[in-house]
């Protein structure tokens, strides 16, 4: 039978990125929208909070996801840039050593937007509460959902304050409470089936120091230094971000951790494929401790999969996928995945089978960043022999990263797909097949960082021991 929305409640579970999005997207078709979230939250300038551990570390936002967020929340981009995120130019601007070699300082392919987690999320939230239509629980956590195997009516909230339990019967609940979400567990109290989950693990962890840097380097912009999957798995990321800080951001593989304590940290700086960040850390100035963060495998929770789920539950965001985060896709696709809910709302909005269109619709909009970061961790995995199929995966994506080392078109076409801007697909166009499959070896094109071309060591204060800039 048809469904009724008018005059009815949805529930969004967790006010991270895909939660703040989902309500947004959520306005026009529910009279109340309420966001519950287990965190106190406060204003600007907290860079943590305990529901949001990962806020601590390098946070792009690529142009894609900065483009789905203004369709939901207009002028979110401009603000965020006028609270001081840096919008950097790709590739010109964001100097990535590839596996293969620097791509090339090509004109504008995509942006990124380079801000410390929680200022994104605070621009975010003030226009998402600036509209008036949002309900905020903050300081309430959920606890179960409400309902049985055949359809949720609302969720079981605790008052993290008094202790508390309450019921909040909704007409549709969203789960977007990020990769911690109990909702397989929450589904299997009310008696349905069981969730399959599908986890590439290769070991990533992630080690963040927080940085002031000479004035010299803000020509710079960003650097990246990638992780090579043939090579120790180490990379490295040192992005400018608001209040004139960078910061500085480490990974590792295969359970090679970067360490956390200073010696450890800059020992694993120096280990890099190339200088230049061990020569950033030796010019700055660090601002807090070195900040971890390990257990980061990819994981699929198949909702989607899910033949007799119960209706009116959806899940969104980490807690459906999450991926590695060094391709940077997680908020662009909770951005993406809430635009895909307004539309199938718009269009699917009485349909008897919504729930299960709305879940497929969103597991679609994660397909790409899966199979990017799955695809490169599962290079790593030593326990598995790749088959034929994976193998050829795995020689054309080689080909590919040098062919974009030396061939315009194919970097384009390369950061237009690993930025969500254009389908994985197109990377199998003949157009670049024929291009990757005719790039030759020859030399990589020179380093943008040769050493007269880094910013110079500044002299110590000898008072302070800081640097004299
Ligand atoms: C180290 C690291 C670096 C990353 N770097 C990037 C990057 O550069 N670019 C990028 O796009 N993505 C990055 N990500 C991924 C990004 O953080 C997530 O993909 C993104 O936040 C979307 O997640 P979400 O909204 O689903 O969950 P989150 O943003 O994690 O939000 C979940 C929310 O739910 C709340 N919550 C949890 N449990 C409950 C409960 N029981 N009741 C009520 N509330 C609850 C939490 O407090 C939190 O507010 C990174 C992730 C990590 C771990």
């Amino acid at each position: 039978m048809a469904e009724d929305l008018t005059g009815r409640r949805a529930l969004v579970l967790g006010a991270g990125m895909a939660g703040s999005l989902t309500a947004a997207a959520l306005t026009p078709f529910f009279d109340r929208v309420t966001l519950v979230e287990r965190d106190h939250l406060t204003g600007a300038g907290t860079d943590r909070r305990a529901g949001l551990p990962q806020a601590g570390h390098a946070h792009l936002l690529l142009g894609s996801g900065a483009r789905w967020i203004d369709a939901l929340l207009p002028g979110t981009t401009q603000a965020l840039c006028d609270s001081g995120a840096h919008r950097l130019s790709m590739p010109a601007q964001v100097h990535t050593l590839s596996p293969h070699g620097w791509l090339p300082a090509i004109p504008e392919i995509q942006f990124l937007l380079s801000g410390t987690r929680s200022l994104i999320d605070t621009v975010v939230r003030e226009r998402l509460l600036a509209g008036g239509r949002i309900e905020l629980l903050t300081g309430t956590e959920v606890a179960g959902l409400m309902g049985d195997a055949t359809r949720v009516t609302g969720a079981r909230l605790r008052d993290r304050t008094t202790g508390a339990f309450r019921d909040e019967p909704a007409t549709m609940v969203f789960d977007a409470t990020g990769a911690t979400s109990a909702a397989i567990a929450w589904l299997a109290e009310l008696g349905t089936a069981p969730v399959a989950t599908t986890v590439v693990d290769a070991g990533v962890g992630y080690a963040t120091r927080t940085l002031r840097l000479p004035d010299a380097w803000r020509r710079l912009g960003a650097i990246y230094l990638q992780a090579d999957p043939d090579g120790s798995g180490r990379g490295g990321v040192l992005l400018p971000v608001e209040d004139d800080r960078w910061l500085l951001s480490l990974s590792g593989v295969r359970g090679q951790n970067p360490p956390t304590d200073e010696p450890g940290f800059d020992a694993f700086v120096a280990s890099l494929r190339h200088p230049v960040l061990a020569e950033a850390l030796a010019q700055a100035t660090p601002i807090g401790p070195i900040r971890g963060f390990r257990k980061l495998a990819n994981r699929w929770r198949h909702f989607e999969g899910l033949r007799r789920g119960p209706e009116g539950f959806v899940v969104l965001g980490d807690a459906a996928r999450s991926y590695n985060p060094a391709y940077g896709h997680g908020m662009s696709v909770a951005a993406r995945s809430a635009n895909v809910v307004r539309e199938m709302m718009a269009r699917h909005g009485s349909a008897p089978d919504l729930t299960r269109r709305l879940q497929r619709a969103v597991a679609g909009c994660a397909d790409d960043a899966w199979a990017i970061a799955s695809g490169q961790d599962a290079r790593y995995l030593t326990d598995t022999r790749p088959g034929p199929v994976e193998r050829l995966q795995r020689w054309y994506t080689n080909r590919l990263g040098r062919a974009a080392v030396h061939r315009p078109a194919v970097t384009k076409a390369l950061l237009q797909s690993f930025t969500l801007d254009a389908p994985a697909g197109r990377l199998l166009a003949p157009r670049i097949v024929g291009k990757v499959l005719t790039t030759t070896d020859s030399p990589p094109p020179p380093p943008p960082f040769p050493p007269e071309a880094m910013p110079q060591r500044l002299p110590r204060d000898p008072a302070t021991g800081r640097k004299t800039s």
